[in-house]
This record gives structure tokens, sequence and C-alpha cells, in this order.
């Protein structure tokens, strides 16, 4: 068996006909046809309000900071367990950022401590779909709207998928996708922001085209246009958006490659030897699978180490994941750091994430379930 890296991009036999497409065209640059495709995609697909495309995930973080207006003082709950740009984005805006727990049974943000981390200095709360899974949204949403809070919804990881029936998405004020090399869908770096409320649309457009509202100037809205506020080059190239798109108009046949796959580990693994050992991924009854990522946790952190290494060392390039941001240097030098959040550290020190991508085939994966078999059988 060759060596079986962690990810391996999504590349499509027919992407290269839709790059090849925006070289015919000769127009490069960001906003063009294909941009407004997966835009439209987007917006039809999945009832998203309106569907702003970005160069990443980070700098849709960064646009949905500046529409909530956080300004230094700010304070916006993050879960401690999530990727640096879902705090950074704020941070650079000022915000304070209070770190929230994880639940027991999920990595995801634990809802029943939100609302004791509220002063009346909180702004947002930032939502992560952990692995495609949904956050308990109707908890989120209620305490939102009791204290008046926007929720941004870090979706990075969280394509097609569902809450109750509701696309991630479409439910927070705003929300960010991310389409970076590992995520289930990529253009290589890209991203998406979603404005899902009505008070932020006119200006999230200007925000996105450098702080003009050239995009009312070409709808014929304004005569001329101009520097109106904020903003920077959110936008992504046209050559990333053909690369996007090419993967949007098969993503039925990605997802179900992707689902199947994540079945197959869980099959594989759902063994009463092992179980004494690792825990499965739990999916909760309000939320769907976009198999984004095939996760366990190990019982004692000393076996995740050994575990990543005795994997390594036959081949098989598994990986921990997040590093709890409250544990951070970066937390720790601005005052953000040293609470208790023992779930956060649960997962940073025992999380297991076993290779999963288009291309992965039956064989590879058993291969390497018999090897996470045979570690524990030692
Ligand atoms: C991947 C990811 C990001 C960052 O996405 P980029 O497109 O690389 O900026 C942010 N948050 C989460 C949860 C992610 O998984």
């Amino acid at each position: 068996m060759n060596a079986i890296p962690f990810n391996k991009p999504c590349i499509l036999d027919d992407s290269l006909k839709y790059v090849s497409e925006v070289f015919q065209k000769g127009k490069l640059c960001g906003n063009g046809d294909f941009t407004k495709k997966c835009q439209t995609f987007f917006e039809t697909g999945y009832g998203f309000k309106k569907c702003l495309m970005t160069s990443s995930c980070t700098d849709a973080l960064e646009m949905a900071a500046i529409l909530c207006n956080i300004r230094p003082g700010d304070e916006v709950i993050v879960p401690s367990y999530t990727f640096v740009s879902t705090a950074l984005a704020f941070v650079r805006q000022g915000a304070k950022i209070v770190f929230a727990d994880s639940e027991t049974m999920t990595p995801n943000i634990d809802t029943s401590k939100i609302e004791s981390l509220i002063s009346p200095n909180t702004k947002a709360i930032v939502p992560v779909h952990y692995a495609g899974v949904a956050c308990d949204m109707e908890q989120i949403m209620r305490i939102a709207d009791k204290y008046g809070l926007w929720v941004v919804e870090d979706a990075a990881q969280a394509v097609d998928s569902f809450y109750n029936g509701r696309p991630l998405g479409s439910i927070g004020h705003l929300s960010a996708f991310s389409f970076h090399e590992t995520k289930n869908i990529t253009s290589g770096e890209g991203g998406l922001l979603v404005v899902n409320d009505d008070r932020l649309l006119t200006r999230a457009e200007i925000i996105w085209e450098k702080g003009t509202n050239r995009s009312q100037f070409f709808r014929g809205e304004v005569n001329k246009y101009g520097w109106v506020d904020t903003g920077s080059s959110f936008l992504p190239s046209e050559l990333n958006a053909a690369l996007l798109y090419s993967q949007l108009i098969h993503l039925k046949m990605i997802q179900d490659r992707r689902i199947a796959l994540w079945n197959h580990y869980f099959r594989q693994l759902d063994d009463p030897a092992l179980n004494e050992h690792i825990v499965l991924p739990y999916i909760p009854e309000y939320a769907t699978n976009n198999a984004h990522m095939f996760y366990f946790t190990c019982r004692k952190a000393d076996a995740r180490t050994a575990l990543l290494s005795y994997l390594k060392d036959h081949g098989v390039h598994a990986t921990f994941h997040y590093l709890s941001l409250h544990n951070s240097d970066f937390a720790k030098n601005h005052g953000l750091g040293g609470q208790y959040l023992p779930q956060a550290d649960f997962y940073t020190d025992n999380l297991v994430r076993l290779p999963l991508y288009f291309t992965l085939s039956e064989d590879e994966q058993t291969y390497v379930t018999s090897v996470v078999k045979e570690f524990f059988r030692r």
C-alpha cells in the first residue's frame, strides 16, 4: 500500500475546460460571469439571501466583523475549539473575544453556556459547525434575539449540510464558507459571504468592492461611483470562480462519494472491542452529516499521540486538529486566555482525523482502519 496522505484536493476532469473558458473570454478579474454563476448557485439552491464570493473564508469573516460594526471594547463569543480565523477576524476590528467551551457529544459550542458569557458589551456570537455538523441553531438564535446580538455562522466546513431541514449558512444574520483545498469543494483558496439580513445588504457590496458603490453603478442605481465606506479587495479572480463552478455543478456526486466513504469508515470502526478505546462521532438528530471530516476521539490522550505516530509509521497520515484558542500565546498575551474549558481541551488532546478525500478508495480505507485496530490490539 502506498502512503495515504491526509488530504488530496478535489480536482475533476473537466475543471480545466471551465478555467480555459476564462482565458478565452480574456477577463480574469473578479465579479465576472463565473463569480455570478457561483453566487446564483448558492442563492437559488439554498435560499441564501445574498452571496458574495471572497478569496477566503477568513475574508468573509472579516467582512462580517466590519458589517456587525465591531469596535474596540465590543465582545464576541467564539468557541475555543476552532480555527484561528474565527476569532482573528473580529480581533482585527478591536473585539475582545470571549471563549466558549464545546459540548461533550460534539466539538460544537455548548449552547447551555452561552448566556453566562453575555455582558452589556456583547455584540455577536460566532457558532462554528464543526465537521459540517450543525450547532444547535434554534438555541443560538433564541439567545441572540433575546439580547439583540448578531449571529455569524462560521460555516467553513458546512457546505450542503442542514439543521432541521434548513441549510447551514441560511440561519445566522451572516455566514462564511471556505473553499480552501482541504474543504469538500475547492477553488484553491476561496470563500463566500452570505448576507441573510436585509439591513446589511447594501453595505456588504460596498465593503466587498473596496469601499466603493461600484456594484450599484453597474446596475444603474447611481450615475457615478466613488469612495463611500471602508472595505477591501475581497473578490476572488474569475479563474478561482471557474474552478469552483466546475465542482458546484457536480456537488451531488462529490457529496455522495464523501458520504459513502464516511459511512464505510464508521461501519469498519463500529466494533465493541475498539469502542473501549475510541468514541465515534455523534450526529445530533437536528443535524445532517456532509462528510467534511471523519474524526473520532481517543478515551486517553497518550493513546492519541501514540496512535498518530503508529499510523504515520505505517504510511497513514492521520492528524490531530485545533489547539484550543484560549490556551494560545495570542490569547494569553492579550488577556483573553486562562479560562477552564475542559471540553475544548479534551478535543485538543484526544481527537484524531483520518484521511478523507474524493479519490480515496475503499481498499485504502480498509487498510487505514486495519492499522487503527492493530494498534489497539497490541
Ligand atoms: C477552513 C476554516 C476557516 C478558514 O478558511 P480559509 O478559507 O482558509 O480562510 C475558518 N474556520 C473554519 C472552521 C475552517 O474550517
